[in-house]
């Protein structure tokens, strides 16, 4: 990083700058001069987006923890160095999104029940050179849903888009633990969808409330398919990246939407993703993923420093 810029980065917002493997590489350098120092971060490609940096700081001011959080541009095919480099540096831990969850998992040195469930890691925490992974999504997930919709995720007939991601392997676990009414896990590589529903088969072999309806279903991304689930669906999640650009089209055609859906797209943005407006043409209710992030990063700020997370604050930062 050059001269210039660290000089920006230490009297305007730290939180908008955007480090790279290469800094990590010298980090002492790239980073001797910032104050307070950097100890915890958000790995992901790609990361401008990430509004956890201003979450993350408004939580450690608010708690007096004079320290900062940043982002990194971490391209796949470095991510392995990019741990390396963190378990000899002064880091408390970071955060991963977009696509690390599923690699970091057999990358770090521990996992707790969390990660080891989903496959999938969001949070990591550093203690004695060594990484401990954890997933705060599923969880986040479930308050998310429950302040969006004021419903609880067990009563609900979920369809799950994205189910062979990171983030999609926790939500499902979680509606799996939570014994949702149904879950049908729809992805575009069919085949993950399909060994996802056979590790959480044992927990949909009971019978519930509502009606013949198969439990537990795996299908392809596929309007045929799709069409023929929504009318036994209440809840559709997007969990694949599709809505991070607005260009983007929705992951699923608006034409199936109806009145009775509750949408929740884990994507935010400062604009409506194609599948959030294709709720309100449809008269649905629909969430963006802003209160997702929230709990999530709640959760993690929990894990890193072993106390309850300034929520008010972190929600204020995003204007939630
Ligand atoms: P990921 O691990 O890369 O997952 C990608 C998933 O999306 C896979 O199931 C993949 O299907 C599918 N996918 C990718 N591109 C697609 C396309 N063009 N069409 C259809 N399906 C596609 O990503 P992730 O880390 O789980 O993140 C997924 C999204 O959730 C990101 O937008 C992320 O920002 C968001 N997220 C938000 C929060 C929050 O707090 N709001 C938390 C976590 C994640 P294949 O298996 O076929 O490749």
């Amino acid at each position: 990083m050059s001269c210039d810029l660290r000089d920006r980065v230490r009297q305007e917002q730290p939180t908008t700058e955007r480090y790279t493997l290469a800094d990590l590489e010298k980090w002492e350098e790239a980073a001797y001069d910032i104050d307070p120092s950097i100890r915890l971060a958000v790995f992901g490609d790609p990361v401008a987006h990430s509004l956890s940096p201003q979450m993350q700081n408004a939580a450690l001011r608010a708690s007096k923890i004079d320290m900062q959080y940043a982002r990194f541009h971490i391209r796949a095919n470095e991510l392995r160095s990019a741990l390396r480099f963190l378990r000899d540096l002064d880091f408390i831990g970071i955060n991963l999104t977009v696509p690390h969850k599923i690699a970091a998992f057999t990358q770090v040195d521990e996992t707790d029940e969390s990660a080891s469930r989903a496959g999938a890691i969001n949070t990591i925490r550093v203690r004695d050179k060594k990484l401990i992974g954890s997933n705060t999504d599923g969880e986040g997930f479930l308050r998310a849903v429950r302040s969006e919709f004021s419903v609880d995720v067990r009563d609900l007939r979920v369809m799950l888009i994205g189910a062979g991601g990171g983030t999609g392997h926790a939500i499902a676990w979680q509606c799996a633990l939570e014994n949702c009414e149904r879950l049908v896990l729809v992805n575009r590589t069919y085949e993950k969808a399909q060994a996802l529903a056979e590790h959480l088969r044992p927990y949909f072999a009971g019978p519930r409330v509502l009606g013949p309806a198969t439990r537990l279903e795996a299908v392809a991304l596929e309007e045929s398919a799709l069409r023929i689930q929504l009318a036994d669906i209440d809840l559709i999640v997007n969990a694949t990246p599709l809505g991070m650009n607005p260009s983007d089209p929705s992951p699923i055609p608006a034409r199936l939407l109806a009145p009775h859906h509750m949408i929740f797209d884990c994507v935010y943005g400062p604009s409506k993703t194609s599948l959030l407006r294709g709720a309100d043409e449809a008269g649905a209710r629909g969430a963006n993923g802003l209160s997702m992030l929230l709990h999530q990063g709640a959760l993690s700020f929990s894990i890193w420093f072993d106390r309850e997370a300034p929520i008010e604050a972190m929600r204020n930062a995003l204007a939630v």
